[in-house]
């Protein structure tokens, strides 16, 4: 095995994805497969198409249903990733929901489905995972999808709930890393700056051209730039990193 694949690989690894029907969940599955894990992909919807993508790559993928709200959909994933690998290595949180609308018009219902989901549900997977990493004596590693959006305030689109709830994965993932440090899992937060899916493709052209000029590289990013981040944090290349926000942002929160 070379240096890089020592270093960088998931041979042998279990790996969960959220929200890998579509967008950076399924790139990052993808990812994760080609590195040479057994990847999981839970999503409300069944990601078959992920699961296809990597199946003709030749890799091992299974698309498991649930919410990540849900803690007992979340146990239900949880169980059958030991049930069928017998362990469960990293976890990928990166399901998430975004709602532009200003404060006052926002109701505080939509505030808190987004908290609900960005931030209590990232909480659910991960202590779920976290519980049966340490009953099995395995030292993982909790990858929690923040945002710049967790430093920064976004213009001209009004987001303050998505806001909010990426700042709060930031120091959930500071807190989690340094309370599940005596158990050996390690947890860290990435926080990409625009990056092309189906969530910001589908953003108004006026909007994206507003934000061109505010992105020191003067692109959005793609989901495959966010692999070698992810990978990192995955794999034991990252082994005294925890509590770590990795920016990967074009420069966006430089200004
Ligand atoms: P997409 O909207 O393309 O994909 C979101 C994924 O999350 C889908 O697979 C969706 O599947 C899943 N999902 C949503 N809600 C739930 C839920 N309650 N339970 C389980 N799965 C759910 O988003 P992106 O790929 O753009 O974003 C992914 C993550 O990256 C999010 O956390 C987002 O905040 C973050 N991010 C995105 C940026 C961007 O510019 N795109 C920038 C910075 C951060 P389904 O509907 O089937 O459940």
């Amino acid at each position: 095995m070379s240096y890089l694949e020592e270093t960088f690989g998931l041979s042998g690894k279990t790996v969960l994805v959220t929200g890998a029907s579509r967008g950076i969940g399924q790139t990052a599955a993808t990812g994760f497969a080609k590195a040479g894990a057994e990847v999981y992909i839970l999503s409300r919807s069944k990601a078959a198409e992920t699961v296809c993508i990597i199946e003709a790559l030749g890799g091992k993928a299974y698309a498991l249903t649930g919410d990540v709200t849900s803690e007992t959909d979340v146990e239900a994933a949880i169980q059958e990733i030991f049930d069928r690998s017998g362990r469960l290595d990293v976890v990928f949180n990166n399901a998430g929901i975004c709602i532009h609308e200003d404060t006052f018009s926002a109701s505080i219902d939509d505030f808190r489905r987004v908290l609900d989901v960005n931030l209590t549900g990232e909480l659910i997977v991960a202590r779920a995972a976290a519980k049966r990493m340490i009953a099995h004596g395995i030292h993982g590693s909790i990858i929690n999808m923040a945002s710049m959006s967790g430093t920064i305030v976004n213009i001209p689109q009004w987001q303050a709930s998505y806001n909010a709830s990426k700042a709060g994965v930031i120091h959930l993932t500071r807190s989690l890393a340094v309370e599940w440090a005596p158990y050996g899992i390690r947890v860290n937060s990435l926080s990409p700056g625009y990056i092309a899916t189906p969530m910001s493709v589908d953003t108004p052209q006026e909007l994206k051209d507003a934000w061109m000029p505010l992105i020191p590289l003067h692109r959005m990013g793609e989901p495959e730039e966010l692999l070698p981040a992810l990978l990192y944090l995955a794999s034991p290349a990252s082994g005294y990193t925890s509590g770590s926000d990795v920016i990967v942002d074009g420069a966006y929160t430089c200004l």
